[in-house]
């Protein structure tokens, strides 16, 4: 065994073995792979070996698709077997609901590269006779599904890497973990001490107690799962080719071939989260005891599906337990608040993921950053927010709704409601229904009175639309007010605050007394964020930007902070508010307040400190809506206070307040892009039109300078002006609007991708917004967007549809 390795990776099961395959083949060959027992000891060895790319986020579909396409290479590499069958799979839809769920994943996977189709129950019946079509109105066919032999291919892994240079240690638990004051770790095994630079949790069922070992918690949760083996059937084995998978998200089940017989598994809905204390330390080769009952309904439905079955006799019965993160999607990534822990873990498609898992871990690890946006398995996606009980309570649910429909404008109840603003009782009053992000609650939109407290999930117009549409009226005609604690907040104060700022941010930064909106890139430079940069004080700037990438931006932050002379603060949940909006918002502001509010004293883009009723108040002149309007922060303890003040005086002034349903549609209609969606890792300043907020050429070498500047060189090159560009459509929608990744088409090709839109109430219009070519942004030109499974016609416009010369904005 080694003393020294530049990386230990920790488990070998088939994630492990994908880690340390991507670290050798992209050129760190001194790494070494560290297993307790046998490979595949833990969830490994009991999986059903099947593999899909469906997925919601399109770069982990992506991902999904290399780790399959990955297995032939790895096959030729390693001299082994991975035992494929590409097969192909089918997910039913037996209600109008699925029909609409499947066209709108068929519609995205056209961009994706996806080659998926939408088939008849007659085509169904053909490719598997086995399935009862009664009630089918249809399915999604994707011909990449399959299934392989779990532990061949781990093994083939393991040697491919140990071709490429890896080394393997069996049987030998890592039973501690030190940290070394240059980051670098001790980690201590049964056989001795290991000094490794980098190390990665790939403990699968035991990650938490790895994580412990480190300090940190990883929120992931092990959940009970259970499959079937059949003896052979003659509806299988007279057959002349194998049957394809079926995907049956009514009966939540998963049924494939095995050999002569079938193997069915099943998402319980009655489901048990599995070793509540941790994982024991011998958990080894062995199963569950059977639960035949919790899977009774299920296997009801599933006789019915497919009658076959009802005869069949029951050849073997796997319960084992796997890790889900409370979105069902992995942990990956460097660990937030620590040097040199990366984590890899959670990922509970273990066969579809992992190459994708290992090879944006790698990416990572050597290139500083992934090759593609990964912030959908970011380990940094969830904070401290995370309780274990939290955590349990999303997995269970994740675990019942694996194969749900999800509806883009779905809400999930579990765990709700974590955290909340002092405001929350306030609005509970005035009948909010409510979402939840990155833990907190929000006010989505005010359900009118005889109208149900909660919006009914569809992928077509929602019985909120009226509301919403009432609460954009409200704030184009008079005043809105909505809560601010929906954004992630930085302090960042020192001596050395400006200089730091400088070198992190692309933009200018403001004056004092003045705001800048500034990109934040990475080295490649792609955008990391998209902030608003408050210069309150000497010397104290405070940040704005998502809350949802609080510990993303936390870990960017601490990456580059200097060890002396800058503070910085993630003051998101201490420092809230409310921003009120629209034509009255001045006269508003200025009844609640003895300081001078005017046009002069308080220009567009400026902030101030000043009273606010009886709160000391931090107030900017800035508004996500587009209009005139003032976010006012203060200490969390005085928001009611702040409420009160802004309430009473508001009277006076028709105020109203909205959610963030019409936030996001007041945004739409002045084509204002939001973060991880118009803004994320995938895409450059010059791209999203973000490059009217680049200092391109300041003197401070900024994070990304030298690749901005290479963009901006090739942009100016005759005849290059970039590939793609994002632009705003108007759609000739009927009662559904774009969600995001729907399909661009001209001229009966896929041009491009929705990344988000909606309804702009106030314009009366459907918009989406989306990258296209930048050779075909022509004002007017006539585009086609697929939603549901419809062309439906879309018209480029190139100045936004409210104050396109944003004269409310800066009046
Ligand atoms: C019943 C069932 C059916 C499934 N079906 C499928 C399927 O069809 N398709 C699919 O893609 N996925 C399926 N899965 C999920 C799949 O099994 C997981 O995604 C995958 O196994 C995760 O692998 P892993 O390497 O992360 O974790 P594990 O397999 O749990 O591996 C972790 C490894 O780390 C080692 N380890 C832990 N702690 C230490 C330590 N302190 N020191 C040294 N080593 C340590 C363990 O011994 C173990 O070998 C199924 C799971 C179950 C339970």
């Amino acid at each position: 065994m080694k003393s020294h390795v530049q990386v230990a990776v920790i488990g070998g099961g088939v994630v492990g073995c994908y880690v340390l395959y991507h670290l050798t083949k992209l050129g760190w060959p001194d790494v070494c792979l560290i297993e307790r027992s046998e490979l595949t000891s833990g969830s490994t060895w009991h999986a059903a070996g099947g593999f899909h790319t469906l997925n919601s986020d399109p770069n982990m579909a992506a991902l999904q698709g290399y780790t399959i396409n990955l297995y032939k290479e790895l096959e030729a590499i390693s001299g082994l077997t991975c035992g494929l069958h590409h097969v192909g799979g089918i997910t039913l839809a037996d209600s109008p609901e699925r029909m609409d769920f499947i066209k709108a994943a068929r519609a995205k996977h056209r961009h994706m590269g996806l080659d998926t189709h939408i088939i008849t129950p007659e085509e169904i019946k053909k490719l598997s006779p086995i399935v009862n079509t009664d009630g089918i109105l249809g399915g999604l066919y994707d011909p990449l599904d399959g299934h392989l032999d779990p532990s061949g291919t781990t093994h083939a892994y393991a040697k491919a890497a140990q071709i490429q240079g890896a080394e393997i240690y069996l049987r030998n638990p890592v039973t501690s973990l030190k940290q070394r004051p240059d980051g670098s770790w001790d980690v201590t095994t049964k056989n001795g001490i290991i000094h490794a630079e980098h190390v990665v949790n790939a403990g699968g069922l035991w990650a938490r107690e790895l994580g412990e070992m480190a300090g940190v918690f990883l929120p992931l949760h092990p959940m009970e799962h259970q499959y079937l083996i059949t003896d052979d059937l003659p509806e299988v084995f007279t057959r002349d080719e194998e049957l394809p998978h079926i995907m049956d998200p009514s009966g939540e089940s998963y049924l494939r071939q095995e050999g002569k017989g079938l193997v069915i598994g099943i998402y319980e809905q009655d489901c048990d989260p599995w070793a509540l204390d941790g994982t024991r330390l011998d958990f080894g080769h062995e199963l569950l005891d059977n639960n035949l009952d919790r899977i009774g309904d299920a296997l009801e439905f599933a006789f019915k599906r497919f009658p076959c079955l009802e005869k069949a006799g029951i050849k073997s019965i796997v319960n084992g337990p796997f890790t889900f993160a409370p979105d069902g999607n992995p942990l990956v990534g460097p660990v937030p608040g620590l040097q040199n822990y990366w984590s890899c873990c959670a990922v509970m498609a273990g066969f579809s993921q992992g190459g994708g898992v290992g090879l944006s871990l790698a990416e990572w690890m050597i290139h500083g950053e992934p090759s593609r946006d990964v912030f959908a398995m970011d380990v940094a996606r969830y904070g401290n927010y995370c309780t274990k009980a939290y955590t349990r309570n999303k997995v269970r649910e994740n675990y019942q709704k694996r194969f749900s429909i999800s509806y883009p404008n779905e809400e999930l109840p579990a765990g709700r409601p974590l955290n909340t603003t002092p405001a929350y009782t306030i609005w509970q009053q005035q009948r909010a229904v409510f979402g939840q992000g990155y833990g907190m609650e929000h006010v989505n939109y005010f359900a009118p009175e005889g109208e149900p407290l909660e919006e009914i999930p569809s992928f077509r117009r929602s019985n909120a639309f009226n509301a919403i549409g009432n609460e954009c009226r409200a704030v184009r005609t008079s005043v809105g007010i909505n809560e601010v604690h929906n954004f992630g907040k930085y302090l960042v104060t020192g001596a050395c605050a400006s200089d730091w700022l400088d070198r992190v941010m692309a933009g200018k930064l403001p004056q004092l007394g003045r705001i800048t909106l500034s990109p934040m890139l990475s080295p490649s430079g792609k955008l990391m964020g998209d902030f608003t940069i408050s210069h309150i004080a000497e010397n104290e700037y405070q940040l704005t930007a998502s809350f949802g990438a609080q510990d993303l931006h936390m870990r960017w932050f601490e990456q580059y902070l200097p060890a002396a002379n800058v503070t910085l603060k993630n003051i998101s949940m201490s420092r809230i508010g409310f921003q009120i909006a629209g034509p009255k918002a001045r006269d508003l502001l200025a009844a609640c307040t003895r300081f001078n509010v005017s046009h002069s004293a308080m220009p567009f883009l400026s902030v101030r400190k000043m009273e606010v009723g009886q709160c000391d108040a931090i107030v900017q002149r800035v508004s996500y809506t587009g209009d005139l309007g003032y976010e006012i922060y203060v200490p969390a303890e005085q928001q009611v206070s702040l409420y009160h003040t802004l309430a009473n005086a508001g009277v006076a002034f028709d105020l109203k307040p909205f959610g963030m349903r019409a936030m996001m549609s007041l945004r739409l209609e002045k084509s204002f892009g939001s973060w991880m969606r118009e803004y994320k890792p995938d895409y450059t300043p010059m791209e999203t039109g973000m490059d009217r907020f680049m200092d391109y050429h300041k003197d401070t070498d900024y994070i990304g300078k030298a690749a901005a500047l290479a963009e901006l060189a090739q942009a100016a090159r005759p005849g290059k002006t970039g590939k793609r560009r994002l632009v705003s459509f108007i759609v000739d929608a009927l009662d559904a609007d774009v969600v995001a990744d729907e399909p661009i088409w001209k001229d009966g090709e896929v041009v491009g991708f929705v990344t988000s839109g909606g309804y702009a109430h106030f314009s009366e219009k459907s918009v989406a917004l989306g990258f296209i070519p930048t050779q075909m942004i022509v004002e007017g030109a006539a585009f086609e967007i697929e939603i549901l499974g419809e062309m439906r016609p879309a018209t480029l416009y190139t100045a936004c549809l409210f104050d396109p010369k944003s004269e409310r904005m800066k009046a």
